[in-house]
């Protein structure tokens, strides 16, 4: 679809910017962003495109092409979370809507403007299509105005929009992979001190994500349940082990010393994470060598833990990583995201990418009566803005 068409047919004139704000992946490092440990994910090649132009008043008309709705809000009244008529907000707006509110209160200058989207990110499926709509935004302002962030404090502008505007508590992960994605690598990041760097992603291989079709219903009380057995874990730690601020400190050395002093189901959700985390830094390893092999190895290893330590699983992500274990060309298959539900991510020889899809779809059909979307994805660059009309 030209996006810049759609803008001039509802707005009589043609856009200034057009952006474009990937979706992202995790490759491994998962459930530990909240225990401030390194993850790598990759911004993929699905993405948010919004087309803009901004207003000379203080008015902000969004059209959700894919929602077939319209609405319009004013930037100076943002705290109240209604629209230019005095009616709430609507979910979907709340996330462009905190933006805005999320920018002003960073103190920068904000305009009008009229706005037309549209993602291929699918949604719910647990690779971001909020963060991409999120980033997408913020980079569109950036462009139609004179100031200029760095990419992460961007990010970190649009997680606080998500936490304290829309009100949905996750990570900086998925703006930070959103803003900052690199073509063909994975991006290394760490939770903790927020540095990063891109890493390639092993020669001859590429990324396909399964969509099990199946979307997270029980995911926010199971988050959420995750998170305080987290907590739980490092206050009973602390004992034993004093400096310690978040699970990211334990080594696996103290944690097998020591996991024995845990409730049993703490000491699991522990398990997962502090494994996790050394799992990571073996992952890096590997992509430094190259070696997609090992690198696929730990994801399959993640998966187990997220399924047996974690318990995040639903059969039918189990499936999909079974099903991809046995077919050629598979390096390493999880579940990625927070779980019960979404999506699999798997490494992939590319010269059997496209049997490897084939096999996925017809193995999970034949074993669970479902189709399972799946997509070639490659590892892309993060979000970005180009002004097309400069009148
Ligand atoms: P995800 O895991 O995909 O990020 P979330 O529940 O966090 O799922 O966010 C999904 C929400 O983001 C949608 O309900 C909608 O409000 C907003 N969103 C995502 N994609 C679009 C889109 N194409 N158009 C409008 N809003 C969208
Ligand atoms: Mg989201």
């Amino acid at each position: 679809m030209n996006l810049a068409y759609s803008f001039e047919q509802k707005f009589g004139r043609p856009p200034r910017v057009e952006t474009l704000a990937p979706g992202r992946v995790n490759l491994l490092g998962e459930h530990v962003d909240y225990n401030l440990g390194v993850v790598l994910p990759a911004a993929i090649d699905r993405s948010v495109t919004l087309a803009a132009a901004p207003t000379s008043d203080d008015i902000v008309i969004l059209n959700a092409i894919d929602l077939g709705e319209q609405v319009s809000f004013k930037l100076s009244e943002i705290e109240k979370r209604c629209d230019i008529e005095g009616k709430p907000l609507p979910g979907w707006v709340l996330y462009p809507a905190g933006v805005a509110w999320s920018l002003q209160r960073a103190g920068v200058a904000l305009c009008g403007m009229q706005a037309v989207y549209t993602s291929d990110v699918p949604i719910g499926a647990g690779l971001s299509s909020s963060a991409a709509v999120e980033v997408a935004f913020a980079t569109t302002w950036q462009a139609l105005s004179s100031w200029k962030l760095d990419k992460l404090s961007l990010a970190k502008l649009c997680q606080r929009a998500e936490n304290e505007y829309v009100g949905v508590s996750s990570g900086l992960m998925d703006q930070f992979a959103s803003a900052c994605g690199v073509e063909g690598h994975v991006l290394c990041f760490d939770t903790r001190s927020l540095e990063w760097m891109p890493l390639e992603l092993p020669p001859g291989t590429t990324i396909v994500i399964a969509d099990s079709g199946i979307r997270r219903s029980l995911a926010t009380s199971a988050y959420n349940d995750r998170r305080s057995a987290c907590e739980q874990a490092v206050e009973l730690l602390q004992k034993y082990l004093p400096s310690i601020q978040s699970l990211r400190d334990v080594s696996t050395v103290e944690f097998a010393a020591y996991s024995m002093y845990l409730p049993p189901e703490i000491a699991k959700r522990a398990e997962h994470v502090v494994k996790e985390i050394h799992r990571v830094d073996q992952a890096i390893i590997a992509l430094n060598r190259g070696d997609a092999r090992m690198f696929g190895g730990f994801m399959f290893a993640c998966h187990k833990s997220l399924r047996d330590l974690y318990e995040v699983s639903i059969p039918q992500l189990d499936s999909l990583v079974e099903i991809a274990r046995v077919l050629p060309g598979i390096y390493g298959a999880r579940l990625t995201g927070a779980g019960f539900g979404g999506c699999t991510v798997n490494l992939v020889e590319e010269k059997n990418a496209t049997s490897f899809m084939h096999g996925l779809q017809e193995g999970y059909c034949k074993k669970t009566g479902r189709e399972a979307e799946v997509y070639l994805c490659r590892a892309s660059g993060g979000a970005e803005a180009r002004l097309i009309n400069s009148l």
